[in-house]
């Protein structure tokens, strides 16, 4: 990750792209970082001077630093996480309390595959600042006792959510990694449909890519899946008209390897082990943000069998990349898969 934040300085384009200049239109390009990745902005206006680059940085970090952070203590979530370490009960935002509600369901629907109380065990593995860090090579493997102990602590089971009251078991974390880019997805379509000078934009949080209105040449929306083997190409690509939001979960974005063996941050909430479903990618497309966000992890770890069936349910397509490299995905996301390379 340092890599990739030491390459992405803030750089603002204003370009004039073909068919632009005949429709009045201008391509803000914007390139930045919050929640701790790469925020690209592609956006299509009929004014320059509307700011919406800024306003969508500004939501993004707001975000992160009022609502979903885990790490941050200004926000709710880190509130609700120390509060959790001796009280049982939390009165919640109207905002988080429908976040919390919406990941209970997919809990339920994934068999427990998705799970936002991970949380204790992801803190024992801590791979996301192992993955960021010069030190990789000095990573040890938790003590089982410790993992023990944070599976114990965690479990949607032990959540009660009534309301706005969230009752839970003292020392459970939350943890809305999985979905917090999605959710980012969702607030900045609300933004866009606000706007009425802006005519498209394609946006990518990380993995999560949100594609809206029109590009001015009347060309499709062109969204790259990444190669797990070579993340620098892609291994296909996904054209797409209108409004979609797409996202990605892989081994590939944060891990350590020791012995050959790659330790990465989607974890199985059964064994408390990053999960090994026999996949390295899976992408979801749907309308919805957070759920694409939320489906692309759970399939991960559920794996393609029974990743097929939760997409299924939600009217989700998937697509999944396995570790031998071999893709396979649900009969309609191949009305909008190319196996080509992009750039
Ligand atoms: P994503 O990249 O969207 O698949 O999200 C991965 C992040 O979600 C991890 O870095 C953890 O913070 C969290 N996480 C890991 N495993 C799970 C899981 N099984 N269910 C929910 N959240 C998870
Ligand atoms: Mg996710």
């Amino acid at each position: 990750m340092k890599k990739i934040f030491a390459v992405a300085a803030v750089v603002t384009l204003i370009l004039t792209c073909c068919g632009c200049k005949a429709l009045n239109i201008t391509k803000i390009s914007h390139v930045d970082t919050a929640m701790g990745t790469v925020i690209q902005l592609n956006i299509y206006t009929t004014d320059r001077e509307n700011n919406a680059e800024e306003d969508m940085m500004k939501l993004l970090r707001q975000l992160e630093e009022q609502d979903l952070s885990r790490r941050l203590e200004t926000s709710e979530v880190w509130r609700v996480n120390q509060a959790a370490k001796e009280e049982a009960q939390i009165m919640l935002s109207p905002k988080l309390a429908e976040i919390l509600s919406a990941c209970l369901e997919v809990w339920e629907a994934s068999q427990g595959a998705f799970d936002i109380t991970v949380g204790s065990v992801a803190e024992v593995w801590n791979i996301d600042q192992w993955a960021a860090g010069e030190n990789k090579g000095e990573f040890v493997l938790p003590e089982t006792e410790k993992l023990w102990q944070a599976l114990e602590q965690s479990g949607s089971e032990k959540i009660q959510l009534k309301d706005r009251k969230l009752l839970v078991q003292p020392g459970m974390v939350l943890d809305l990694g999985a979905v917090g880019k999605g959710i980012a997805l969702d607030e900045l379509l609300e933004y866009l449909q606000s706007k009425q000078n802006i005519t498209g934009a394609i946006i990518s949080v990380g993995g999560s890519v949100l594609t809206y209105g029109e590009k001015p040449e009347g060309n499709k929306w062109i969204v790259g899946i990444t190669n797990p083997k070579d993340t620098a190409s892609n291994i296909g690509t996904l054209s797409l008209e209108g409004q979609w939001c797409i996202s990605t979960s892989g081994d590939y974005e944060r891990y350590v390897e020791i012995d050959g063996v790659r330790y990465h941050h989607i974890l199985n909430p059964n064994t408390g082990y990053p999960a090994n479903s026999g996949l390295s990618g899976v992408t979801v497309l749907t309308k919805d943000g957070f759920l694409s966000d939320a489906l692309s992890t759970a399939c991960f770890v559920l794996g393609e069998e029974k990743g097929l069936e939760l997409a299924a349910k939600y009217s989700a397509e998937v697509l999944f990349i396995r570790q031998d490299g071999s893709v396979c995905m649900s009969p309609g996301m191949k009305d909008y898969y190319r196996a080509e390379k992009m750039r």
